[in-house]
């Protein structure tokens, strides 16, 4: 992700700067502490090991199909009938084979010494119940899946930092792994700003809106694997704001919060996170977000806790976060390695007005290989982030016509 060089929103903090500054204060974070998980709970977490195979994956040569297994020498042509010496199934270990003969052998079964090929059965017709007819010549090794052909013993199948998605359990448990060493997930305290705010349950007063961005960032940070300490609405108040900030350092490793961070407003965050720890106010040249606060507030025995205030306008903080905090979390687990994934994609629209900031636009993949788009991009309208699929990337001042290519950002990925 790179700005345009002519810098066309003077002032104001690239993201990609924000982004790298986030991530270096992340990355003098990095969580250590590892606990060992059974591999069937692992769903998520983030190895803290390198897996290495004790074995060979398939642990010995074995076949592909239910069939015969022979040696090629014994069918020098189509029709040769065979007697049947032995029947083989999954999980049995059979004799060497004898010479003449051909095994009756089942998918998954191992191959006996001294056979060199499987016919499938479909290739093959039984003349009485002790002999086959072998109706096709076999080629060398046809069928036999080999000792080790996906794993050789001693390869690492699973590298330090890699997520265990449902591929990555199985991967693990083919190796034998019945536990896993992964790192302990992100404690992430959540707390929302705002008098205006109300919990859903509760009824509105005039003036009031529900609290959605506690929902929104929970889920997100759930999603991102954190364990989240919820703090809550806190009350727009200076010594209940330091409190609050207090409260959530102490056993954190990021305090994330929304709202309260725009310019000129007058709320508590700013003052009372300066007497709690440190803060810079950013203005990030992103559309929607923008205001994006960062920090550290001091705990108790001086160490310090992450902070990040994002902008309270939903869309905002759900945009800001999959750009920035999502990032940022993947950092603090020592995952820096892939970028997420980004997609060149046909606008099926036209966004004749670009800003003078880098701007996400809130999209749906149409079907025909194209992008359409939600047609209010506010920054209010959560409506929209439920709706889209994605994000298009659009570079500061730049116009989209239908037909161009864009940057496609899946919501999945930035999440991922
Ligand atoms: P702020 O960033 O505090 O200036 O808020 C910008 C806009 O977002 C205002 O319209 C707020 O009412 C709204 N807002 C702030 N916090 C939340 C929240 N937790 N849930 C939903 N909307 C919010
Ligand atoms: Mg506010």
């Amino acid at each position: 992700m790179s700005d345009s060089p002519s810098a066309p929103a003077p002032g104001l903090l690239s993201l990609d700067e924000a982004l790298s500054r986030l991530l270096a204060a992340g990355a003098q974070c990095v969580i250590q502490q590892a606990d060992d998980v059974a591999t069937l709970q692992a769903l998520g977490r983030v190895l803290a090991e390198d897996v290495r195979s004790g074995l060979d994956v398939p642990p010995a040569d074995n076949s592909s199909m239910d069939g015969y297994a022979l040696r090629l020498a014994d069918v020098p042509a189509a029709g040769v009938v065979l007697p049947v010496s032995q029947r083989i199934p999954a999980g049995v270990v059979g004799g060497a084979l004898a010479a003449g003969t051909a095994a009756r052998i089942f998918t998954g079964a191992q191959i006996p010494s001294g056979a060199d090929a499987v016919v499938m059965q479909e290739q093959c017709a039984p003349v009485d119940p002790q002999s086959v007819r072998v109706d096709t010549v076999p080629a060398a090794g046809q069928w036999i899946r080999r000792r080790g052909e996906d794993i050789a013993a001693g390869a690492t199948v699973l590298a330090h930092g890699t997520v265990l998605t449902p591929q990555a359990m199985g991967l693990a448990a083919s190796v034998g792994r019945a536990t896993v060493r992964v790192l302990r997930r992100p404690r992430v305290a959540l707390f929302s700003t705002g008098d205006e705010l109300a919990m859903p349950g509760e009824p509105l007063k005039p003036g009031g809106i529900y609290n959605s961005n506690r929902f929104t960032l929970t889920g997100l940070l759930q999603a991102s694997g954190c364990d989240v300490k919820d703090l809550g609405i806190v009350p727009d108040r200076l010594e209940a704001t330091r409190q609050a900030l207090r409260v959530a350092a102490e056993g954190v490793d990021l305090i994330l919060t929304s709202g309260g961070v725009s310019v000129g407003e007058e709320d508590h965050l700013k003052p009372a996170m300066r007497l709690e720890g440190r803060l810079d106010l950013w203005q990030v040249a992103m559309k929607p977000g923008k205001p994006l606060a960062f920090g550290a507030v001091r705990r108790e025995d001086g160490s310090e806790a992450l902070f990040v205030g994002m902008p309270g306008n939903p869309v905002s903080s759900f945009v800001t976060y999959l750009l920035t905090v999502a990032p940022l979390l993947r950092a603090l687990q020592g995952r820096t390695a892939r970028p997420p994934a980004a997609y060149a994609l046909r606008a099926d629209f036209d966004w004749p007005r670009p800003d003078r900031r880098r701007e996400f636009l809130r999209v749906r993949l149409n079907g025909q290989g194209g992008l359409d788009l939600f047609p209010n991009q506010s920054s209010g309208v959560l409506t929209s982030t439920v709706w889209a699929d994605g994000l298009v990337d659009v570079p500061a001042l730049q116009p989209i016509a239908r037909g161009d290519s864009v940057r496609f950002l899946p919501l999945n990925a930035l999440l991922g």
